[in-house]
């Protein structure tokens, strides 16, 4: 008894313990069950025609009718049902509903043929045996998606109606009654067989869909900040450029990048970079809103897509605001970081695609990088054309021959003692057939950005070191290394071995190095920087005092001379910081046994200051603009016949 109570617990009672199953349940069963009542009204019909004339007219037509009607309701009720997306809690209502009125119709159906049996002779009871039995299984089948609502009505009307003809005392309905119930039976189990499986189907793909989510969920994340990724913000544009249609404007495009990021993240280490990175997320994150779209594309660089019918200064202002936010000090628990974001944007012009306005932006941004750090820039139509000529002077370089293209000037470096050059800085020139003379400040910086840059040293440093053969031996030449020159080992011992091959006494040379240059990459750029010392070259730090490093981080890599920037120099006459900078930073070269270089010297009261606070060593157009190789040769000349 209790195990046919568990029994009837466990398969009569809807199962309510999977959310997603239920909700397959109804998807499924809300296409059966019209057709299963459908398949009752026509029973009735049939039942009731055999009883036509037999039995009293309330009987054969007025409940017949009722049913039916009853039927048809039910199932214009289940056709206008929407299967999809049916929330858990109204599929559990519709199924409960559902079983309850298939055990009132399978109630009502057996009283009434129950009713009726007396009425007929042995060709209606079978034709009545036939209809139940056929009404059971079809609800058997149609409604295996819902095994609790299949059994309870099948439980309501097999036995009773089995045994009711089993106790007719005729043989062949005892035995109609036995085939019935063991049919039934076997019927019974392969259903719930049926409903397991389906079951583990529905969890099978339900799972997979979920994995499936999870996956593009991942593959558009960024997984340090969970911002949208760098994927992400491009299909947005995308998207956005599909949706505006070749109309300008209400689409604009922004790249931010913490300026001063690096030094903090290589000093501090990656661990509290990750938390400077997640912290700027999150206050980024705070602009963002269904117009406003906010992603991290890589490294410290973040992307704003703003789709909004408004104006250029609207969005500018956001952009500052961002920019403002950024200023913030970040509290990192054991560090106060103070970093800034500079952002370029770019506007949809109607027939930019995707990558142009991301160029775009990142073309403002570097403008925002270079003249106003920490600001927003919007990207104009003379940066377009700058940008033109850029991706001209791009190709052109390509194409040259950079052997006779490029060449070299050279600027004195002159010891204030003396008079006379120590050295001279090559500086690289060249010269384009359509734009001439191209400063080295513009397609460096093109050439930077591809391996380019790597074979325009090695071509630069063949002549300058050429060029250094016909001075004396107490001229240095100092040579410009680019990024690419010390961030990639194989161009550090191309380098290496352009200086052994060019016999030239290695003491002689020096290479100048920027800050820049050095941050992108620390750990390879002091590999680099110790494999060219062991060659017996000397290194300098190029343009000292305009990067954002401390200056102990700096001085744990092997330098021999610090290039003090001309923008002290600039100030130094006048009252301010600029001098006390300048003899501090002086000082403490002496103190360390470091050389040190002032740069852009112009005039004479420059050159007196930056004498009586220890400058030994000095560079400038006060002294020598930069010259021609033979220019070169013939100062170097009088300084050896000086000496
Ligand atoms: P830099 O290495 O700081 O070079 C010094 C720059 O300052 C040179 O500009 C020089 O002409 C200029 N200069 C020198 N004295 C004065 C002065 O008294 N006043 C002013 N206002 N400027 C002065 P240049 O030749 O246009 O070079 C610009 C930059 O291009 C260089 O800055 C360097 O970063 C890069 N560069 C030049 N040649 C090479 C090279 O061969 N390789 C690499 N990687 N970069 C180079
Ligand atoms: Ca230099
Ligand atoms: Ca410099």
């Amino acid at each position: 008894m209790l195990n046919f109570l568990r029994f009837s617990r466990k398969n009569l009672v809807l199962d309510v313990s999977d959310r997603d199953v239920v909700v397959a349940q109804h998807a499924a069963l809300s296409r059966q069950i019209p057709i299963l009542y459908l398949i009752l009204a026509i029973n009735t019909v049939g039942v009731a025609g055999g009883f036509v004339g037999k039995a009293p007219q309330a009987m054969t037509i007025g409940v017949p009718a009722l049913i039916v009607i009853a039927c048809l309701m039910r199932a214009a009720h289940w056709m206008n049902v929407q299967s999809v997306e049916t929330p858990f809690d109204e599929a559990v209502l519709r199924l409960r509903r559902t079983q309850t009125m298939a055990a009132v119709f399978a109630i009502a159906f057996v009283i009434w043929v129950t009713a009726l049996y007396p009425y007929g002779d042995a060709l209606s009871h079978s034709l009545i045996a036939f209809f139940v039995g056929f009404t059971a299984f079809a609800s058997l089948f149609l409604m295996v998606n819902l095994p609790s609502g299949a059994l309870t009505v099948t439980a309501l009307i097999i036995p009773p109606f089995s045994i009711f003809l089993m106790s007719q005392g005729e043989p062949s309905f005892v035995a109609m009654g036995i085939d019935l119930m063991l049919s039934t039976a076997a019927f019974m189990i392969a259903q719930m067989r049926y409903s397991a499986d389906f079951a583990a189907l529905v969890r099978a793909r339900i799972d997979t869909q979920k994995l499936d989510a999870e996956n593009k969920r991942l593959a558009n994340l960024d997984s340090l900040t969970n911002l949208p990724n760098r994927r992400q913000f491009f299909a947005r544009i995308d998207a956005a450029i599909a949706r505006r249609a070749g109309k300008p404007g209400g689409l604009y495009v922004g790249v931010v990048d913490l300026d001063g990021f690096k030094p903090i993240n290589d000093i501090y280490g990656h661990a509290l970079g990750d938390r400077l990175l997640t912290e700027a997320a999150r206050r980024l994150e705070v602009y963002g809103s269904p117009n406003v779209f906010i992603a991290r594309l890589g490294g410290d660089e973040f992307g704003v897509v703003v789709e909004e019918q408004t104006s250029e200064r609207a969005v500018m202002g956001l952009c500052a605001d961002i920019c403002l936010a950024l200023r913030e000090p970040f509290d990192l628990h054991d560090v106060n970081a103070k970093i800034s974001g500079s952002l370029g944007l770019a506007v949809f012009r109607g027939d930019d695609h995707t990558l142009a306005l991301y160029e775009q932006a990142d073309y403002a941004l570097h403008d925002a990088k270079q003249n106003h750090r920490g600001e927003a820039v919007l990207f104009t139509a003379e940066q377009q054309s700058s940008m033109r000529r850029l991706s001209y002077l791009e190709q052109a370089l390509r194409a040259a021959d950079l052997d006779s293209a490029l060449y070299l000037k050279f600027q004195p470096i002159v010891s204030t003692q003396t008079g006379a050059p120590v050295a001279f800085e090559t500086l690289a020139r060249w010269r384009d057939p359509q734009h001439g003379e191209v400063s080295p400040d513009v397609f460096i910086r093109i050439a930077e950005k591809t391996e380019l840059m790597n074979d325009i040293t090695e071509v630069l440093l063949r002549k300058a070191l050429e060029a250094a053969k016909d001075w004396p031996d107490f001229v240095s030449v100092s040579f410009n290394l680019s990024v690419r020159d010390i961030t990639s080992p194989q161009a550090t011992l191309r380098i290496i071995q352009i200086v052994r091959d060019s016999g030239i006494a290695a003491h002689r040379v020096e290479f100048e190095v920027t800050e820049t240059a050095l941050i992108s990459d620390v750990e390879q750029a002091r590999e680099s920087l110790i494999a060219l010392k062991a060659l017996g070259v000397k290194i300098s730090l190029d343009d000292f005092g305009t990067g954002y490093s401390s200056l102990n981080y700096m001085l744990q890599l092997p330098f021999d001379k610090i290039k003090i920037d001309r923008a002290f120099v600039r100030d130094v006459a006048e009252p301010g910081m600029a001098a006390d900078i300048v003899r501090s930073v002086i000082d403490l070269c002496r103190n360390l046994k470091l050389d040190s270089v002032v740069e852009g010297v112009e005039t004479e009261d420059q050159k007196r200051v930056l004498h009586s606070l220890g400058c030994t060593a000095m560079q400038g157009y006060f002294f020598a603009k930069p010259m021609p190789e033979h220019e070169a040769k013939e100062l170097a000349g009088q300084a050896a016949k000086a000496a």
